[in-house]
């Protein structure tokens, strides 16, 4: 049977940290504040794994409390998620999300994340998706204020 997950984040910017989406330093004059690296994309994703594994979320299997993820690698963190999945019988067949932005410009990095992320996934490059949005100056995104980032993932269940 096929299962569908959904996942959703947001992480605020903060002066003096790296940016990491899907994996890639990108060069902007702040990064994200958070306990891991921060890379909401990567953290949509893995909830999305989760959300079709019926498995909650990555806040319960990783939480912010445990010094261990802090700075954490968010794609060493994905890889368990997969690993995960597969123990469990799943099967990850496709995986599709969108970045909201206002700045800096993500287009160019769009093919490494997806890169990355497939690897971390343990799945061919076509069968994630990633694409980049701003909000028209609108919302706390428009504002600069952060970065929010949607995925779904379609899974096998193996049953
Ligand atoms: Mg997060």
């Amino acid at each position: 049977m096929l299962r569908i997950g959904h996942g959703f984040d947001v992480h605020a910017f903060a002066e003096g940290r790296r940016l990491v989406l899907g994996g890639v330093d990108v060069p902007c004059e702040r990064g994200l504040a958070g306990h891991s690296d921060a890379d909401v994309l990567a953290h949509a994703l893995m909830d999305a794994v989760l959300g079709a594994m019926r498995a909650g979320d990555i806040g319960g299997l990783f939480p912010d409390t445990d010094p261990a993820y802090e700075g954490a690698d968010s794609l060493v963190l994905m890889r368990r998620v997969a690993e995960l999945a597969r123990e469990r019988g799943y099967r990850i067949l496709d995986v599709d999300c969108t970045v909201a932005a206002q700045a800096p410009k993500l287009a160019p990095h769009r093919d490494q994340m997806r890169a990355n992320m497939a690897a971390a996934l343990g799945v061919p490059v076509d069968a994630v998706g990633v694409k980049a949005t701003t909000t028209e100056r609108l919302g706390f995104v428009g504002r600069e204020e952060g970065i929010a980032a949607w995925a779904v993932a379609l899974l096998d269940d193996g049953r």
